[in-house]
């Protein structure tokens, strides 16, 4: 990557400053574009000062403006918690198509690699498990999930329509539930809430009867993946993710004995449309980029929940001066 300039839209975000880190780790110099909606400017607060790097206020719905070559842009600006794009619908669905629109227009213009963050939301509520990338998915076109899956959808035409009509060299990786160390507390994703709740000696609260599942990936896997794919001249769209699945209700107690916490399970209401299962094949990723994830998921709760921990403890002590 050295001598690479990579644009990383959304890079203030939590899967953002990592792949800002990474890059910055293997000798790229990296423009990090983030209007700070759901991100801020401290997640990558610890990469100021490191040559090459930049960060740069900036909405991607409107005017994109870039100075100088660029030979990669990751675009990942765009809500991805459920809490953050209900909150954020119409900003979430401008990020994907509006954003998208732009980060492209600067790929096109810089004759730059492009990967688009998509999800594995656009499988929606699978009717197929586990999924492939040949799944088309099932997802409610009007229901208030709709915002960030459709978005996504549209995201993923627009990236396939500038490749086929103006050749820009365009990947799609669909990211499945990631996390690991940087997560806000209060993002309302499942890992970060069930470690908040273990270690403030909050009750637990479990979605449903919880047995929905989800396939959890740690993050250092995640922006292998989405890197490997960079790297490479490959379309996609490729699944990035652990296949190792499990049941909300087994991740809450799985986070609860990890942290020895005494919380109490509580069930509540589980959200409109919310999927009954997920699982990525990832035979692709490891045919076409050689990419299979490394870290199980115990090591990686273990090592987020050790972030987490320094992380409320800080906040205590903030609290208390
Ligand atoms: P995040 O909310 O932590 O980061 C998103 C970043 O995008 C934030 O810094 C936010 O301020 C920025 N942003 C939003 N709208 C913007 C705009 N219009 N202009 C500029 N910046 C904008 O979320 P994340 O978990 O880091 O997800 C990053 C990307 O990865 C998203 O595109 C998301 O859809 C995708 N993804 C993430 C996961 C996951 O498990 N984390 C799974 C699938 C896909």
């Amino acid at each position: 990557m050295t001598g690479l300039r990579a644009v990383i839209t959304g890079g203030a975000g939590f899967l953002g400053s990592h792949l800002c880190e990474r890059l910055l780790d293997q000798g790229a110099a990296v423009t990090c574009m983030d209007n700070f909606l759901t991100g801020s400017p401290r997640n990558v607060g610890h990469l100021m000062g490191r040559p090459g790097f930049r960060v740069t206020e900036c909405d991607l719905t409107g005017f994109v403006h870039v100075p100088g070559p660029v030979g990669l842009v990751l675009h990942f600006a765009s809500s991805a918690s459920p809490a953050d794009y209900l909150r954020h619908p119409i900003e979430t669905l401008k990020a994907g198509s509006l954003g998208t629109l732009h980060a492209l227009g600067l790929a096109r213009e810089k004759s730059a690699r492009f990967v688009l963050a998509s999800t594995s939301e656009v499988y929606g509520d699978p009717l197929e498990h586990p999924q492939r990338e040949s799944y088309w998915g099932n997802v409610n076109p009007v229901g208030p999930r709709s915002v960030y899956d459709e978005a996504k959808r549209f995201a993923e035409s627009l990236t396939t329509a500038y490749r086929d009509a103006h050749g820009v060299d365009t990947g799609i990786v669909r990211i499945f539930n990631t996390y690991g160390p940087g997560m806000r507390p209060h993002d309302g994703r499942a890992v970060p809430t069930f470690i908040r709740q273990s270690l403030t000696g909050e009750p637990i609260t479990v979605a449903g009867d919880g047995t929905q599942t989800r396939s959890i990936c740690y993050v250092d896997d995640t922006v292998s993946g989405v890197l490997a794919l960079a790297a490479s001249h490959f379309a996609g769209p490729v699944n990035i993710g652990n296949p190792a699945e499990m049941s909300v209700l087994e991740l809450a107690e799985t986070i609860r004995r990890l942290t020895g916490s005494c919380s109490p399970i509580r069930f509540v209401e589980r959200p409109v449309d919310d999927p009954d299962v997920r699982r990525p094949d990832t035979s692709l990723a490891a045919r076409r980029l050689g990419w299979r994830p490394r870290v199980d998921p115990e090591t990686g709760l273990l090592r987020t929940i050790a972030w987490f921990e320094r992380e409320l403890r800080g906040s205590d002590a903030a609290a208390v001066s």
